[in-house]
């Protein structure tokens, strides 16, 4: 096995109420594994099977690019929540650059949650920073990853059905909006 799911930085019930410890068993535990069990079967004699993740990202398509960018994107997802009331808030350049670009954290996060209740069917929406080292928020459909076009990738919340339907069956704004209370500031600051 060349990957192996990464372990999460906290207990399956950490971040409840707003991911109840079941999403996170078959979130993680289910879809994650099984793109990190996909990208190992499909990797083996390919001019890929020794590559690092983000190289497989930039240059591969087809079943590969999906299983390696969701393997990718998961990680950076789980690896962004805390408990509910330990994420802080923005502070420094990361505060700086959300307030030049979007007039405050409010207007920010409204943007966003626009945004990802906006990704028709199945994706992700990033908060990423572009060449020019500003902030911009890009949709992408489903494995989507923003570092293909140049992009860093800073925050991102996952619009797929199984991130939030066993909790909020059809209310995705709900989910998403929900999904503030435990993003862990620290974590995004030290990405920019
Ligand atoms: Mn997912």
């Amino acid at each position: 096995m060349k990957f192996i799911l990464p372990e999460l930085p906290y207990a399956n019930d950490a971040l409840e109420p707003i991911i109840s410890a079941k999403t996170i068993e078959f979130h993680h535990g289910k879809h994650h594994q099984t793109y990190v069990n996909n990208l190992n079967n499909l990797l083996p004699g390919t001019k890929f099977e020794n590559a690092e993740l983000e190289t497989i990202i930039k240059e591969a398509d087809g079943g590969i690019y999906n299983n390696a960018a969701q393997v990718w994107n998961h990680t950076f997802y789980f690896e962004q929540f805390t408990s509910k009331g330990n994420g802080g808030k923005p502070s420094g350049a990361l505060a700086d650059a959300i307030n030049e670009k979007f007039g405050s954290l409010e207007s920010f996060k409204n943007e966003f949650v626009t945004a990802g209740v906006g990704t028709f069917g199945s994706g992700w929406v990033w908060l990423v920073q572009n060449d020019a080292k500003k902030l911009e928020i890009v949709k992408e459909s489903n494995a989507g990853n923003p570092m293909t076009r140049g992009l860093k990738p800073i925050l991102t919340f996952d619009v797929w059905e199984h991130a939030y339907y066993l909790d909020y069956q059809n209310k995705r704004p709900d989910h998403l909006t929900a999904l503030w209370d435990i993003v862990n500031w620290s974590v995004i600051e030290k990405r920019l």
